[in-house]
C-alpha cells in the first residue's frame, strides 16, 4: 500500500522504508516530464539525527561537510559538537566555517583555538564582505570531493555562503530572507544545488535545514566518547575500559577536564548527548 507520499505503510515492503535524501545516487529512466527513479544505490558517509523520536537521513555520500558557525550572538558551541559528533561517527570529513569575522574574533577565540587543536580544520570567512570564501569554494573544487553539505543553525549566515557558491539558490527555492523576519521560509528539507566545478565536473551543494537542535539519541555511548577527538585519547587512560566518564573512578577523562587538558565546554556537550540518549531510553 503506497501513502500518499509515496512511501510504503504498509505490506511486505514495510520495513523497507522508501527513503531517497539530497546526495543519493539512483538509475532513472526520464519520462515526458519527469524523471522517475529506479532504483537506489547504497550510500555511504549519510549524516543521521533523531527528530522526535524517529531516525532521520539528512544527506547521501557527503565527501565534505561544512558546519557553518559565526561570531557573534549566533556561536552555539553545543549545536556545533553536535553537527561535529554526527559528522565524525559516519566518517565525513568536516571544517569549521567561522563566518561573521567582520564582527571580531575575540570573544570567540578560544573556542576556535580549541577546535583546532583537537584537529578540526577551521576556515574564518566574512561572507558579507566576501573574504574567505573562496576557502569554502576550493574545498568544494577539490576533485575528491562530489558532494559537499553545508549545515549550521539559523542566522549564521549560511543562505549568504551558499549564495556566494551556487549563485540565486536561495532565491530558486523562493526563500526570502529579511531583516524583520517577515517572509522567511525556513527549509524543513536538505536540498541539493548543482555546481560546475572549475574542470566542468558536476557536483552537488547540499542546504541542510538549521536546526537548533541536532538529535542524537540514535548513537551508542562509545560512539559519543569516540565522537570527541580529545575524550577518545583521554579515554584511553581510565582504570575501567567501559568507563562511562561520567561517575566513575579514575576516570582519565575527568581528570583532563579539571586539569583544563579538555575544554569544560565539550565535556559539557558530550554529557548533554550521553543525557539524550539516556532520557530516549525510558520511553
Ligand atoms: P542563515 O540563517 O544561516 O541562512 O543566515 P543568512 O545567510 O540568512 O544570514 C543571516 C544574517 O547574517 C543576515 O542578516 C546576513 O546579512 C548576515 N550575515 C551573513 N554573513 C555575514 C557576515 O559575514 N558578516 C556579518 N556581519 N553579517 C553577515
Ligand atoms: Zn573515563
Amino acid at each position: 500500500m503506497l501513502a500518499d507520499n509515496g512511501s510504503i505503510v504498509s505490506g511486505k515492503l514495510a520495513a523497507k522504508k522508501v527513503d531517497l535524501v539530497a546526495g543519493d545516487r539512483v538509475t532513472f529512466e526520464q519520462g515526458d516530464a519527469e524523471v522517475f527513479v529506479k532504483e537506489s544505490q547504497p550510500a555511504q558517509r549519510s549524516l543521521y539525527r533523531t527528530f522526535h523520536g524517529t531516525l532521520r537521513r539528512m544527506g547521501a555520500n557527503i565527501d565534505q561537510l561544512c558546519v557553518i558557525t559565526a561570531s557573534g550572538a549566533t556561536w552555539n558551541a553545543v549545536a556545533i559538537d553536535r553537527m561535529l559528533a554526527a559528522a565524525r561517527v559516519q566518517s565525513i570529513p568536516t571544517v569549521l566555517v567561522v563566518n561573521k569575522i567582520d564582527l571580531g574574533i575575540g570573544e570567540i577565540a578560544e573556542m576556535v583555538n580549541t577546535y583546532a587543536k583537537v584537529g578540526i580544520p577551521v576556515i574564518q570567512c566574512s561572507a558579507k564582505r566576501g573574504d574567505g570564501v573562496d576557502q569554502v569554494r576550493a574545498l568544494l573544487e577539490q576533485s575528491s570531493v562530489r558532494v559537499m553539505a553545508l549545515c549550521g543553525v539559523s542566522g549564521v549566515g549560511k543562505s549568504t555562503i551558499l549564495n556566494a557558491l551556487v549563485p540565486g539558490a536561495k532565491t530558486r527555492i523562493g526563500e526570502v530572507s529579511d531583516k524583520t523576519g517577515q517572509g522567511r521560509q525556513t527549509t524543513s528539507q536538505p536540498r541539493g544545488f548543482l555546481y560546475s566545478a572549475a574542470d566542468k565536473t558536476s557536483k552537488i551543494v547540499i542546504d541542510l535545514p538549521g536546526v537548533q537542535f541536532f538529535g542524537l539519541a540514535h548513537l551508542a555511548p562509545q560512539d559519543v566518547t569516540l565522537a570527541f577527538e580529545e575524550i577518545a585519547q583521554a579515554a584511553l587512560r581510565c582504570q575501567f575500559r567501559d568507563c562511562g566518564h561520567v561517575k566513575e573512578k579514575n576516570c582519565a577523562v575527568r581528570e583532563a577536564v579539571d586539569r583544563g587538558e579538555i575544554a569544560s565546554w565539550r565535556y559539557h556537550s558530550f554529557l548533554q548527548i550521553l543525557e539524550e540518549i539516556e532520557d530516549a531510553k525510558e520511553y
